[in-house]
């Protein structure tokens, strides 16, 4: 069976600028949850929309592949694009209250869903709608069904959005950072669901997050993303106990409640943030923030090479082959 999503060195870009994303490659298989993590602008949300098909602006796809279940998305109509987003996909935001229509009911906006996608009755969709509040294990459906967003809280507002994403029994959920908005005992909450229903529903989901906990607690595979393209990938364990890309390690030592590494340096220490495209140094992209950069890495961008158990790094110069630290934090 193939992936259920398989991207393959993806390329957005934007007019004649340089390209947002390049090279970005990533697969999620039913049944397995991948987190896709990094800081904000390195393109995991650019990436997600390009599998969507949402892209806006002057952004697009220039470059790679994008198949579902096999099928490659480029160059298929907005309509064949529409039928399959609502079948074969559905994605959750960070802030619920965007993907909800303010003037109309709960239960209204799942039932228009479900007869987007499938050619039901009224009647039928109507009790889709309230099966579906059940399995995000919302209180009192019957009644919920009948009220507007603004009369939810936050927290059951997002239920409703992952009720809505997978309303047509999608192979494929994409998350992208759905518990930020929320408080912490919510997003803990929320998360529960998400991993419950991706066992229970045999989903492929892809979790985009900043936080490393998020993944640890949820995810399989981590795919860790830098400046438009994959640095480091492989099982959750592997990659976040033994890190070999720098910026994976900066990530973790960064962490509020990293005790991880001690002597490593903090990202917060590696001055600098992720470059713009049009930025980006030559060589490898990390060079300006990295600790361990050398000579080649000024002249060469790295390949991804992919090593014990699938773990792969972008690097020269991986951090677990290092002997010594650092020599100094870059300026
Ligand atoms: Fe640092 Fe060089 Fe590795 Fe890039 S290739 S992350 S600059 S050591
Ligand atoms: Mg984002």
């Amino acid at each position: 069976e193939p992936p259920i999503l398989q991207i393959d060195k993806l390329r957005i870009g934007q007019g004649t600028k340089a390209p947002i994303v390049e090279q970005m490659s990533l697969e999620v298989r039913r049944g397995e949850t991948v987190g896709l993590v990094g800081e904000s602008g390195c393109g995991k949300s650019l990436t997600a929309l390009s599998v969507m098909g949402l892209l806006a602006g002057n952004l697009k796809v220039v470059g790679g592949t994008i198949r579902l279940g096999g099928e490659e998305i480029q160059g298929l109509s907005q309509r064949k694009l529409r039928r399959l987003r609502g079948e074969k996909m559905g994605m959750i935001f960070q802030e619920p209250l965007t993907a909800l229509n303010p003037v109309m009911t709960i239960g209204a906006q799942i039932a228009e869903m479900v007869r987007a996608h499938r050619d039901v009755s009224r009647k039928a969709a109507h009790e889709r709608a309230l099966e579906l509040l059940r399995l995000v294990k919302i209180p009192d459906p019957e009644e919920r069904l009948g009220e507007y967003p603004h009369q939810m809280s936050g927290g059951m507002r997002q239920r409703v959005v992952i009720a809505m994403a997978i309303a047509c029994n999608p192979a494929l959920l994409i998350a992208d950072e759905p518990t930020t908005a929320l408080d912490v005992t919510v997003q803990a909450q929320i998360l529960e669901l998400l991993a419950s229903l991706q066992r229970e529903e045999n989903l492929g989901l892809l979790m985009i997050t900043h936080d490393l906990d998020v993944v640890r607690l949820v995810a399989d595979r981590i795919v860790v993303m830098y400046a438009g393209s994959v640095v480091e990938e492989g099982a959750v364990e592997a990659v976040l106990d033994n890190p070999r890309h720098p910026y994976t390690l900066g990530l973790i030592s960064a962490r509020p409640t990293g005790s991880f590494a001690a002597g490593a340096p903090r990202l917060a220490d590696i001055r600098g943030s992720v470059p713009a495209p049009e930025d980006r140094p030559a060589g490898c992209v990390f060079r300006d923030r990295c600790p361990y950069a050398q000579e080649v890495c000024a002249t060469t961008r790295p390949m991804l090479e992919t090593g014990q158990g699938g773990h792969a790094v972008r690097c020269h110069f991986p951090v677990d082959r290092q002997t010594d630290a650092p020599k100094e934090l870059a300026q």
